[in-house]
Order: structure tokens, then sequence, then C-alpha cells
């Protein structure tokens, strides 16, 4: 068992077991108070896991800050799509946007087909 000793004021000293519930961290940038399991620094080869900058969930995902999307990261994604079988899917996508290939779609469009890629797959998916 790895555990935590702390002194108190009054001079006792308080044990307490390191468990993947009770160690916590202060986000990064918001400074927000987060659980940590340290198991999970460790495995993402943290250099040192006692001083190791952890963003909370809604910062990762801010600066997870998506990029531009281009019409090769479309075909890319598109691609993949029907890699993975969803070629229905994206042809019946490609009749909404009333174009007969990905390459034709206007460059304001690029967004949401991509929205809606997703979505349709993510509907499919889950309607099992
Ligand atoms: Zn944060």
């Amino acid at each position: 068992m790895i555990y935590t000793k702390a002194k108190l004021k009054d001079g006792a000293v308080v044990c307490s077991p390191i468990t993947a519930k009770n160690t916590y961290t202060y986000c990064a940038v918001c400074g927000k108070e987060i659980q940590i399991d340290l198991r999970e620094l460790i495995l993402a080869k943290a250099e040192d896991p006692y001083d190791t900058d952890v963003n909370c969930a809604e910062c990762s995902a801010k600066m997870m800050h998506r990029g531009n999307i281009d019409i090769d990261a479309v075909i890319r994604l598109a691609d993949v799509c029907k890699d993975i079988g969803y070629g229905m899917e994206l042809h019946g996508l490609c009749e909404d946007f009333e174009v007969d290939d990905i390459r034709a779609l206007a460059p304001e469009e690029y967004e949401l087909f991509v929205d809606e890629l997703l979505d349709k797959i993510s509907e499919v998916r889950h309607a099992g």
C-alpha cells in the first residue's frame, strides 16, 4: 500500500492510502480541483507524475479546438467512413447536399457535411 502522511498542527500524523479515488490536482488552466488517477499519469508516461500539468475535461476540450476543415480532410474522412462500412450513409449525404462527388462541395459546406456525416454514423451505430 502506498499512502500519504501529513502532520497536523497539533503534531498528529494522518496517514491515508493512495487510491485511484483520493488523489487530486488542480487544472493547470482554470485551477479547478480535479480527481486524478495516478495510474493514468504513469500510463501516459508523465516524466514527473508529481509535477505534471493536468487539465480538466473542459479545458482539454477547449484546447482541442477544431481547426479549419479543408477538402482533403473531408475526403480522408469520407474514405475512412467508406472503409468502415458507411458508404451508403456517405452516398445519401451527397444526395442531400446535391453533389455527385465530395469535391463538388462548396467550402462553406465542409463543416456541415462533416457534422452530418458523423451524426448519421452515430445514428446508425446506436440504432444498432
Ligand atoms: Zn480547467
